[in-house]
């Protein structure tokens, strides 16, 4: 409820990625004065990030800067790192500024890379979760291929971000003398996909210097090397490491969460113990558990603005009902496999499907009138098609090929 009747109820949002964003997006400014917190200048599109080692993408067209685009919102963007929660006072502590009070909170703070207690990670291993993390591993893959001695690359990992890192390396390095190992802890790829997406992988990598250790958790990491937990070790000139997400720690210093936890909410997205904190996202633990993927937490934000809303004018809230959309995993330029359900289709043309989700959310969550946002969607899609899809296209037999689809 706002602290006085005359004024707009305050509305403040941690966290400037899909859920947040997307949750500032549905709020009106001449009912609500929203002030969005994020650490970071940028919106970051995560699910392309590794285009960025193969350099098809650059960090430009992954980002929007989250000022002005609030700002044609008529909202607040403050930079600033959140460091704790006043659920009494109602207010928001950051490292820089004074508390900051609420009426309604969104909390969309995302995850942070699961090291699963594996010694070395952070100091030896390059981490795989952000814009600037991934541009930094193309540049040094590129350095790697122009040196005379072959290197020795190792993806920690091969869930879909280890999947899609290795897809992007074979996209631009496969002909030279880059010798690349997949270690995963568990028995197969993708382990949420259906299985036989693990020997399709597997088989596109025959013909290239790629080794797959299966069920082989990683030791430690040292400064050239994975050691694994039967005692062997994997030279490594570069090893990437993709652990996947794990709860922010922040959570549960707010006590919005136990310790090491994701913060458990109703179906309304409530914090079980605080009605008047919405949590949407990755960091959501919701009663049934739901992939952390893009797509719910832009559906999540808009749910946790709309129930803040209702919450603020004294109405009902809503459920947040997951819909089901199918994942697109791309593997570089060899294929893309839609997976829905039990089902997946494979082929190089559902890249462009892939690549069509991407420029819709980016052109989305732009903000921007649609006389502005026409033309630099028609501009974006130009690009990825001289990026993307010409260099793919050689010969008639790998256009065939392109517009080939399989059903697995
Ligand atoms: C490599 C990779 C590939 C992926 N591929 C796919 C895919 O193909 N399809 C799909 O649907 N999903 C994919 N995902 C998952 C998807 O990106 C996440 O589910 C989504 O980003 C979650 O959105 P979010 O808003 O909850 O968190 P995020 O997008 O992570 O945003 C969280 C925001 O909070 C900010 N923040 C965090 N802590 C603080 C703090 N203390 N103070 C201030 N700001 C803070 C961060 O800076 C960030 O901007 C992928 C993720 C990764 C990393």
């Amino acid at each position: 409820m706002p602290s006085r009747p005359s004024e707009r109820a305050r509305v403040v949002i941690l966290g400037g990625g899909f859920a947040g964003l997307s949750a500032a997006l549905e709020l009106r400014p001449d009912r609500h004065e929203v002030t969005l917190i994020d650490r970071n200048r940028w919106f970051e599109f995560l699910p392309n990030i590794h285009e960025l080692l193969s350099g098809v993408k650059t960090p430009e067209l992954l980002r929007l800067p989250l000022d002005r685009t609030l700002k044609r919102a008529g909202h607040r963007f403050v930079r600033d790192t959140v460091t704790g929660i006043d659920t009494e006072k109602r207010t928001v502590s950051t490292r820089r500024r004074d508390a900051i009070g609420y009426d309604a909170l969104i909390v969309a703070f995302g995850g942070v890379d699961a090291t699963r207690g594996v010694p070395g990670v952070a100091e030896h291993a390059m981490p795989f979760k952000s814009v600037d993390q991934c541009h930094r591993i193309g540049k040094r893959l590129a350095r790697l291929a122009e040196r005379r001695k072959p290197a020795q690359v190792v993806i920690v990992g091969g869930g879909l971000e280890g999947v899609e890192a290795l897809g992007e390396i074979l996209r631009s390095l496969r002909g030279s003398s880059m010798q690349v190992t997949l270690v995963e802890a568990r028995e197969r790829l993708l382990p949420e996909a259906p299985e036989t997406l693990d020997a399709h992988v597997r088989k596109l990598c025959e013909p290239y210097e790629v080794d797959f250790e299966m069920d082989c958790p990683v030791q430690r990491i040292e400064p050239k090397a994975v050691v694994l937990a039967d005692g062997r070790s994997l030279p490594s000139d570069l090893t990437i490491w993709t652990g996947g997400p794990a709860p922010p720690a922040l959570l549960s210093v707010c006590g919005l969460a136990p310790r090491g936890g994701w913060a458990p909410v109703d179906l309304t997205l409530q914090s079980k113990d605080h009605p008047d904190v919405f949590i949407t996202g990755d960091a959501a633990d919701l009663p049934t558990p739901l992939l952390k993927q893009g797509y719910h937490a832009l559906d999540m934000g808009v749910c946790a603005a709309r129930n803040a809303e209702r919450m603020l004018t004294g109405r009902e809230l809503a459920a947040f009902r997951p819909s089901a959309k199918p994942t697109l995993i791309s593997f570089g330029d060899l294929t893309c496999f839609l997976v829905s359900g039990k089902h997946t289709l494979a082929g190089p043309s559902l890249g462009a499907a892939k690549e069509a989700v991407f420029e819709l959310v980016m052109t989305q969550l732009d903000a921007q009138p649609w006389r502005i946002r026409l033309p630099r969607a028609v501009r974006r899609a130009d690009q990825a098609a001289r990026t993307l899809l010409w260099p793919t296209i050689s010969s008639l037999e790998s256009l065939r090929r392109q517009s080939h689809l399989s059903l697995l």
